[in-house]
């Protein structure tokens, strides 16, 4: 299609924030949603090219604020390879905006993790797959104690000396630390000079912690239930009387948003249904913490850098350390999608919206992605019935899905 020319979505159920719209139609050019209405009220411009989309949802695509890897590559093995082999796999899932995850690791590793996702950000086509719309700044600066499936060794306390350069580089839009660490308020009000969504996970923090960490600009917690403080974790560090912890503080704070891993196996189906109707679908994101094993078969892989990351298994449905704990997900976005919808019964708008819109408006990229409104990127896919991804468009264009399966080999 040449950028100039009409794009047109033509029937089908469109999903906005708020509503459904059937017997949609929806007009992009040079990449952008020009128009977004019933085919009643808009007509197809001459000579545009027309997407029959009956029978399907017509969804903004989606938008991955925390994803590790895919298709056996992980974002840590620091090459431009790696980083569009996760891409395009990704968007296979419907993904078409993604924040490549850092985990720890030293700082050369970050160094060319950052270098990988710029060069594949700058150079965007739509065969790299998802669009990098920044990096997630999420390891090293965890609690000792809450490293969860990243390596020991790669964790440190923040020292500016280390990460000034790191946001120097103008590509990080998120970034993690532990609230109780040495250094962390440091850290977050240089995430929040740089426009940061700043957020604490991999964390034992307190309540009194959490408000410290507020005032120095955290809105946001990591995969809630995961690494993170409860009230009983916290009796080992301040004995009685019990404090409130993580979970208590954003479920009590407005302005405090958290995501959820929903692929049947982190957590249960009620919990998901409690995460939403406290925090609401504006404060609830779906994330994806999927490492390098999605689309691949049952086997051992590494979690973080190819060559000395963390050794796991995947079991053909989730990660599994050799203890048996969790080692994050191996699902696309669209099976988290269907997950939330399952547990929760919850209007499919507000569904769509936290793997979308909600995310967007976190990472501060709303005006660009994250719903079907006039003025943004035109990144649309097309649904059936069951939420299965049947096609994607990243910027009006068509994404080759099968290219997604093309494989990677981490080096040994
Ligand atoms: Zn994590
Ligand atoms: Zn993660």
């Amino acid at each position: 299609m040449k950028p100039e020319a009409f794009l047109v979505f033509s029937g089908g159920t469109a999903i906005l924030p708020d509503r459904l719209v059937p017997n949609a139609r929806l007009v992009c050019r040079a990449g952008r949603i020009m128009a977004v209405g019933t085919a009643k009220t808009i007509k197809v411009p001459r000579g545009a090219e027309v997407v029959d989309a009956r029978s399907h949802f017509l969804s903004p695509g989606f938008v991955d604020l925390h994803v590790h890897g895919g298709c056996g590559a992980d974002f840590m093995d620091g090459t431009p390879e790696a980083v569009r082999t996760a891409n395009r796999a990704h968007a296979r899932h419907g993904t078409t905006s993604i924040f490549p995850t850092t985990t720890t690791g030293s700082p050369d590793q970050l160094d060319a993790m950052l270098d990988a996702c710029t060069q594949v950000q700058s150079g965007w086509q739509v065969a790299d797959g998802a669009r990098v719309l920044g990096v997630h700044f999420y390891g090293p600066y965890f609690a000792k104690d809450k490293t969860g499936c990243h390596t020991r060794s790669g964790r440190r306390d923040p020292a500016a000396s280390e990460y000034r350069h790191y946001f120097a580089r103008d590509i990080i839009r998120i970034a993690t630390c532990a609230a109780e660490i040495p250094g962390a308020s440091a850290f977050y009000q240089t995430a929040r000079r740089f426009g940061c969504l700043v957020t604490c996970g991999h964390s034992n923090a307190s309540w009194t912690e959490m408000e410290r960490a507020f005032q120095a600009g955290v809105r946001h917690v990591d995969h809630f239930w995961c690494a993170m403080s409860s009230v009983s974790s916290l009796r080992s560090r301040f004995g009685t009387p019990m404090q409130g912890s993580m979970a208590e503080f954003v479920l009590m704070s407005r302005e405090m948003s958290t995501e959820v891993i929903a692929d049947g196996y982190h957590l249960a189906p009620e919990l998901l249904r409690f995460a939403l109707a406290m925090k609401g679908a504006d404060r609830l994101c779906l994330v994806t913490d999927a490492n390098r094993a999605l689309d691949l078969p049952p086997g051992e892989y590494r979690f973080g850098p190819a060559t000395d990351g963390t050794l796991f298994r995947s079991d053909g449905h989730v990660g599994r350390m050799p203890s048996g704990d969790l080692a994050s997900s191996i699902c696309g976005l669209d099976a988290m999608v269907r997950q939330m919808a399952r547990a929760t019964q919850a209007p499919l708008p507000q569904i769509v919206r936290m793997a979308s819109l909600t995310p967007a408006e976190r990472a501060g990229v709303a005006p660009l992605v994250g719903s079907l409104e006039p003025g943004k990127l035109a990144d649309v896919i097309l649904l059936d019935q069951k939420l299965a991804v049947k096609r994607v468009f990243i910027g009006a264009q068509e994404f080759d899905w099968k290219s997604g399966k093309i494989g990677y080999k981490a080096p040994p």
